[in-house]
């Protein structure tokens, strides 16, 4: 393979083995490249997986396989019985951002001794408009909003930062994906739980 220059896609092929699980997605070394596919599909023969083309993965993670849209691609619901081949290191960054976004300068930046985490009162301190009533979520509240939120069944990102109360995930309960602040859609989640725990007048 051509030689790497960003420092984040060196480090994550320089530990990657083998085989690797990144979510749910194995991540195989072969001869000239990498094979990636779902890790359901492990020990699936290779001719019986559909090759998927680089330029179709985009298109392939939005979607389960019952046709419905993924808006987090972290969420367990990746569809299955596909392969892609990289054959480079920047066809491999690609790939696995595409399958899930940010996912090696997230996993290189966790690597460091400090890693820029922003913890969740943090985050919803910044927020302003719509989102600014999530800082009146009690501490108790925060907790339920992330358990819910951020549970394994809906999120494989293994979360890095912490709540007053809350310690972070386990690896071994989620991925090798951190998840270095609270997302969109957990934002969301935490503005609709505050609005109904409202009293209204
Ligand atoms: S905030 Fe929670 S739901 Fe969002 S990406 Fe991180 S772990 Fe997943």
């Amino acid at each position: 393979m051509p030689f790497i220059t960003n420092p984040a896609v060196a480090a994550f092929m320089a530990q990657l083995g083998s085989e690797f699980i990144f979510a749910q997605v194995l991540i195989r070394h072969q001869k000239h490249g990498y094979e990636l596919r779902h890790v359901d599909d492990s020990h699936r023969d290779s001719s019986s997986l559909r090759i998927v083309p680089l330029d179709e993965v985009r298109r392939m993670v939005q979607f389960t396989a019952a046709g419905v849209f993924r808006p987090l691609k972290s969420a367990p619901n990746l569809q299955s019985n596909w392969r892609i081949i990289v054959n480079s290191p920047a066809e491999l960054e690609t790939t696995v951002n595409q399958l899930n976004p940010g996912a090696i300068a997230d996993w290189y930046a966790a690597q460091s001794a400090t890693p820029p985490v922003t913890d969740f009162r943090e985050f919803m301190n910044r927020q302003t408009g719509m989102y600014q009533i999530t800082q009146k979520l009690t501490d108790t509240q925060a907790i339920e909003v992330i358990k819910t939120g951020c549970h394994r069944t809906l999120c494989l990102k293994r979360r890095l930062w912490t709540a007053t109360g809350l310690e972070s995930d386990s690896r071994s309960e989620k991925s090798a994906i951190p998840c270095l602040e609270p997302c969109a859609m957990l934002l969301e989640y935490a503005r609709k739980a505050m609005r109904l725990e409202k009293p209204r007048h």
